[in-house]
């Protein structure tokens, strides 16, 4: 059999690849005059070469036409936030109407939880995963306590089981029905961010719902990473960032899907600001709030110009190669450096994988779980150009990602781990 572990055959791979080109469309950083071995887009995408034209665009606009900017051009201000409605809903699945760009992850999180999480005396309980993102589990604990419960009472974490690394999502079902007719909310992430674990979100959406729960998603790491059917899963409510798969640039808008049949609710309570007022009377400037219709009811503010606009600039391209490319070669990406880890260890090494085997359970990202000396070896392929991150206390996150990353990244990467 042809060792599939050469530079040769890693190029050959290459050049097979349809999305391949993609690559020249983003600015890597360098290393020794050579572009580094990025594979750190599950923290921060690469800068696509559009973003400083477009940047630039919207800077001249403001120039020349002043506060005018919001009536002018092909992309008036007043609209901005619509000319990226399509593409976000495509991405994840949703109906236009049902997805709107705004404001960042953890204050849509917190609009969100202000209207599905209506704690009652008898069904106050949130269900998450143990170890959730820090932000995910602070907006939760205050939360709770806004609604005058006890986090320790009213948060149930679910963990994986002894010695193992990623939770069973029969053990998440298992779990809410056990809660059952406490369960006000289950709030999991798509991928689970150390461990790279994708959730059976239709499954757990389905549990919630029988046991009269909603069903929520933080999807930081998973919009642009894996296919997603937000609306037909029948999921209550989605929040996701820009800045990671999505190359939106630090700090990157989020964006906010809500199902449409808790959307079109005026009724639903929320917190309210006058972007999210009917459209047509917004500026009668009035007593009186009428909610827009859909997931645009949730804005507060008019839109981040600046960084919409590079945002723009990379769903234009996520649109351009499609999610279905994407995945697909993502799944071939990753495996080929999961089954390229699995050839090291075979030959003595000792790399704990700690992200589900299964493709279908994991997106772009690997987690390596590594022993006492983990930090040497990050530093090790640091110093030789790679750029990973580290997680406390051990883990080693790699994500090679689909739109820019190559097989060659992969090899070298491979090579590294060698020692
Ligand atoms: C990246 C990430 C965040 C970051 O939130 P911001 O509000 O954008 O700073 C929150 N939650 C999860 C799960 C993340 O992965």
């Amino acid at each position: 059999m042809q060792n599939k572990y050469t530079k040769a055959f890693a190029k050959q791979l290459d050049q097979q690849d349809p999305l391949h080109q993609y690559r020249n469309e983003f600015y890597f950083p360098q290393h020794n005059g050579e572009d580094v071995i990025y594979l750190c887009g599950n923290s921060l995408g690469l800068q696509p070469k559009g973003v400083e034209a477009a940047l630039k665009h919207e800077l001249d606009h403001w120039k020349i036409h002043g506060v005018e900017g919001h009536f002018k051009g092909e992309m008036p201000w007043m609209y901005y936030h619509k000319f990226l409605t399509k593409q976000s809903a495509n991405l994840v699945g949703a109906k236009e109407h049902e997805v709107v760009v705004m404001n960042t992850l953890t204050t849509n999180l917190h609009l969100m939880m202000v209207s599905f999480y209506r704690p009652s005396p008898t069904r106050y309980k949130i269900i998450m995963e143990g170890g959730a993102f820090p932000s995910d589990q602070y907006a939760m604990e205050s939360q709770v306590r806004l609604q005058g419960y006890d986090p320790e009472d009213a948060i149930v974490e679910i963990h994986p089981r002894p010695g193992e690394f990623s939770i069973r999502d029969e053990d998440i079902i298992e779990k809410i029905k056990e809660i059952g007719d406490e369960l006000a909310l289950s709030m999991f992430s798509g991928i689970q961010y150390y461990s790279g674990q994708f959730f059976d979100m239709k499954s757990i959406t389905k549990a919630a719902h029988d046991v009269g729960a909603y069903a929520g998603f933080d999807l930081a790491h998973t919009a642009g990473n894996m296919l997603l059917e937000l609306h037909d899963w029948k999921v209550d409510f989605a929040v996701w960032c820009s800045y990671k798969y999505l190359n939106s640039g630090p700090g990157g808008p989020s964006g906010a899907f809500v199902h449409e049949q808790h959307g079109d609710n005026p009724e639903l309570l929320r917190f309210a600001g006058w972007w999210g007022h009917d459209e047509e009377n917004r500026f009668l400037m009035k007593k009186g709030f009428i909610p827009m219709k859909g997931a645009a009811g949730w804005q507060l503010s008019n839109a981040q110009i600046f960084s919409m606009a590079a945002h723009k600039v990379s769903l234009d391209q996520f649109e351009k190669v499609g999610m279905n490319a994407l995945r697909k070669k993502s799944e071939q990406l990753t495996d080929y450096m999961f089954t390229g880890i699995q050839e090291l260890n075979k030959r003595g090494h000792q790399y704990n994988v700690i992200t589900p085997v299964e493709k279908h359970r994991r997106g772009a990202q690997l987690s390596i779980l590594t022993d006492a000396n983990g930090k040497k070896l990050f530093e090790h392929l640091t110093a030789n150009g790679v750029v990973a991150d580290w997680r406390e206390p051990n883990v080693i996150r790699v994500a090679a990602v689909p739109m820019y990353n190559s097989f060659e990244d992969v090899w070298k990467f491979l090579e590294l781990l060698k020692g």
